[in-house]
This record gives structure tokens, C-alpha cells and sequence, in this order.
């Protein structure tokens, strides 16, 4: 096997060392830092969830806070058991066996009021959540799924998500129930709708309208991971919503005004130009563009398109990407990689010019010379990279960042936030950092005031 063979795990590590070496350089949004539950409590106590059970040595400090008196200590501590068995002369039984605590299920991804719970599935089976949702099929999403995910534990998604979850984690069956964009379906008594959420292939904004609700407000709606652009927040669906929602949990992994990234549009469009000008300067250039397991296709699609060629992909990815109903993207893939002079790669190969470099040598080895290549043009689409030069990495190598997001600019969340006027809004990114809790909860409420 080769550095360069499709290997899940190989592609995995590569994100992530991409993903760690971002977090490095700027202290960057990410849904990872609010795990912890120490810091993602202090955002419950501020966005506000009164369904959720606070661990007791918080709870003592917010009674401290609030200036209530401590409540008594009803359990003796094992040191006092312990004095009190040897006073009576009670026999000492043995240990009892170390058993890890599941993790405790954040507060924003309980659905308040509802037996719901929204990309939770590292936590066990939460107390109360009867129905589980996954918004799309990112690992930070479906983290915790695999074979032995209980069956009788119903997972909401689109039909896409459930094809990808079915191929690569094998969940029983049983348990996935596919739900197809804006279709109205019952659950639990509950009306439940998925909705576009402009983000990866398949992912859904899911919009809840639960009986406790007034019917002023009659709405929850959950982002997931999305793009809120102008084409998502002018569609019928969404400008119903105005005014009309109680709650709302928001993707706010770009909820500073420093992101401000250009229409995704604007952003292929300066790829397809930079892949032209590159082109005119190389006589054989091979291209590459950085992407995860899904999302960014459009990136390759846009380049294929305007170079009028084929996207090679690995046979794993190929798996992944028949899982689409894409048929623009179908037509253009192939598994022929001689002769086809755009690759699609894991994006943290893209970040790393010496792993560009020997792509492009063992891409040349044994190769016929009239398929070898004198250069290579990695793209890397993510909007981290918004503001960045492109980057001459040595002789006949460079790479192009494109500010191509996924994710809504904050341009875009204050317009979404400002069209909805939602009761109240629970940031899903970034609420286990206290300082970027405070600047978030400053934008939200400026937002929801204009
Ligand atoms: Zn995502």
C-alpha cells in the first residue's frame, strides 16, 4: 500500500491534521472545543435549558452565585462508609469494577420540550430522547454510530444520509428511518420536515412543530451544519418561517464578523479562473482538489465543467459519491486515472506541498509520456483559508486556497437571524469557549434587535 492508496483512516488523519494545524495558527470555531462538558455547561447556563440535570459541583456553584445556601450531602463519601463499616465490624466487599460514565449529552443537542435529540449519538441512550436525528453525514455529526447502535432507537435523515450511513456503518436497518426533503411526516405525534441545508450532500435543516408550542410560534428548527445563502433564505419554505419560530439552533462556526467570505459562486468562479491561468503557464498540469469524504463537490464539478474533463476518484470515494442523486457529478466521474488531469483528494493533502509534490512524482512514475504531468495546482476549498495568498510551494507545485464554505458567513447568519426573528437561538459551534460565547451572544442579540 502507498501513502496515496484510499485509505478511510489515512483520509480521516489527514483532516484532522489539517483541522489541528487551522486550530494552531488562530483560535478557531470549533464544535470539538464545546464537548467538554466543564465549559459547554456555563453555555447552558446562559442560552438557557431547564430540562437538562446540572452535575452537582455546579450546581453548587450556581447556588453560590444565585446566593441560595448549599443542599445537604445526602450519600457518605467511601471514606466514611469505609470508617463506619470497621466501627461495626461489617465485612469489606471487593471493589466494584471501574465502568467509564457515557459522556454527557450537550444541552443543544436536546431538542428542549421534545423526546428529540440532533447529532447525538456519542452519549448512549440519552434519558428521554425516543427519536434521533442526523442532519448529514459528517463524523463530527454521526460520531458514536456504528453496527451496535440499538435498533429500536428510530434515526431520522434523508435518503441520501441513510444510504451513506448503511454503506460505511453499517447500523442496523431497523433503526434508520429516511425522511425526503420537504415532506411532512409524523413523529411521535410530532411533525417533522427536512429541509435543504445548502450544505454537504444530503444534509437537512429539520424544522419540528411540537403541540406545546403557541401557535404564534408554532416552530423549532434545528440547523445542523448549513449555508445560509441568499438562494436558501429567499425559498418559500424558509420565508414562511419569519417571525413564527420559538427557537432556534444555529450553526455558528462562522459567527464572527472576521469571516466574511464571498458567495460560494464567487468563490468556484475565481478556482475555475486561477485553473485557466494555471493552465496557460503549464503545458501538462494536473489538478487536484481537496475534499472530505463528502462536500465540495461543486468545486470539482465547476472545474470539470469549465476544463470540459473527467474527475478521477478513488474507488472508496466513488462508492460514496453514488450514494448522491447527483447526475451532473455522475456524468463526470471516471476511474480512469490516466488521461484524466483532475483529481479529487483528501483536502489535508492540499495543505501539505511536499505530499502534493510526490502525488505528482507517483502519478508520473511508469506512466506513458503523454500522461505524465510538469505541474501541479492543489485547491483547497474552506473558508479558513479566506484572506489567504495563493502559495508557490516549489518548482512546478502550488496551492490555491478558495474561500468555497459550506458553512454560512456571518454576513449570512445575521441575515438569516434578521429574517426569522426567532424567539431565541442556541449557537451549536463555539459555546464551550467563554470569550467567543460573549462576542456570539453580543452579535445574536444585536441581529435579533435590528
Ligand atoms: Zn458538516
Amino acid at each position: 500500500m502507498t501513502p496515496f492508496d484510499d485509505d478511510a483512516d489515512w483520509d480521516a488523519a489527514c483532516v484532522a491534521a489539517v483541522q489541528l494545524a487551522e486550530a494552531a495558527r488562530a483560535p478557531l470555531p470549533n464544535e470539538c472545543d464545546a464537548e467538554d462538558e466543564d465549559v459547554w455547561l456555563d453555555a447552558e447556563a446562559e442560552f438557557g435549558n431547564e430540562t437538562c440535570a446540572v452535575p452537582e459541583r455546579r450546581q453548587l456553584d450556581l447556588r453560590a452565585w444565585l446566593g441560595l445556601a448549599p443542599r445537604a450531602k445526602k450519600a457518605k463519601t467511601g471514606a466514611v462508609q469505609a470508617d463506619i463499616r470497621a466501627l461495626f465490624g461489617a465485612p469489606v466487599p471487593p471493589p466494584e469494577p471501574v465502568v467509564a460514565a457515557p459522556r454527557r449529552c450537550p444541552f443543544y443537542k436536546r431538542i428542549e420540550g421534545t423526546p428529540f435529540a440532533v447529532d447525538a449519538f456519542g452519549y448512549g441512550a440519552v434519558p428521554g430522547v425516543q427519536a434521533y436525528i442526523l442532519t448529514h453525514f459528517h463524523s463530527d455529526h454521526y460520531g458514536g454510530l456504528d453496527k451496535h447502535w440499538p435498533a429500536h432507537l428510530p434515526i431520522y435523515c434523508t435518503p441520501v444520509t441513510d444510504r451513506l450511513v448503511a454503506l460505511r456503518l453499517r447500523v442496523p436497518p431497523a433503526a434508520l428511518r429516511p425522511v425526503p426533503l420537504n415532506t411532512r411526516t409524523l413523529v411521535l405525534g410530532v411533525p417533522l420536515t427536512f429541509l435543504d441545508a445548502n450544505h454537504c450532500p444530503g444534509a437537512a435543516v429539520a424544522l419540528l412543530q411540537p403541540a406545546s408550542l403557541p401557535p404564534s410560534r408554532p416552530f423549532i428548527l434545528h440547523t445542523g451544519d448549513f449555508r445560509a445563502a441568499p438562494s436558501l433564505l429567499g425559498s418559500p419554505q424558509v420565508t414562511a418561517l419569519a417571525h413564527r419560530i420559538s427557537l432556534l439552533y444555529l450553526d455558528t462556526t462562522y459567527c464572527d464578523e472576521r469571516y466574511a467570505f464571498p458567495p460560494q459562486e464567487e468563490a468556484v468562479a475565481a478556482a475555475v479562473a486561477a485553473a485557466l491561468r494555471a493552465r496557460g503557464q503549464h503545458r501538462r498540469l494536473l489538478i487536484v482538489v481537496g475534499a472530505y469524504y463528502i462536500g465540495k463537490e461543486r468545486v470539482a464539478l465547476a472545474l470539470a465543467e469549465a476544463l470540459d474533463c473527467a474527475i478521477f476518484v478513488e474507488a472508496s470515494r466513488a462508492q460514496l459519491y453514488a450514494c448522491f442523486d447527483w447526475p451532473a457529478l455522475q456524468a463526470r466521474l471516471t476511474r480512469q486515472r490516466e488521461g484524466s488531469p483532475l483529481h479529487v483528494v483528501p483536502l489535508g493533502w492540499c495543505a501539505s506541498p511536499a505530499k502534493l509534490a510526490a502525488y505528482l512524482e507517483q502519478q508520473n512514475q511508469g506512466a506513458p509520456p503523454a500522461y505524465c504531468y510538469d505541474a501541479i495546482l492543489g485547491f483547497r476549498p474552506t473558508g479558513w483559508t479566506h484572506g489567504q495568498a495563493p502559495r508557490k510551494a516549489g518548482k512546478g507545485v502550488s496551492v490555491e486556497g478558495v474561500a468555497y464554505s459550506e458553512h454560512s458567513s456571518a454576513r449570512e447568519l445575521a441575515a438569516c437571524v434578521r429574517l426569522l426573528q426567532p424567539g431565541r437561538v442556541i449557537p451549536t459551534v463555539s459555546v464551550g469557549n467563554a470569550g467567543k460565547r460573549e462576542a456570539m451572544a453580543k452579535l445574536l442579540a444585536e441581529w435579533q434587535a435590528a
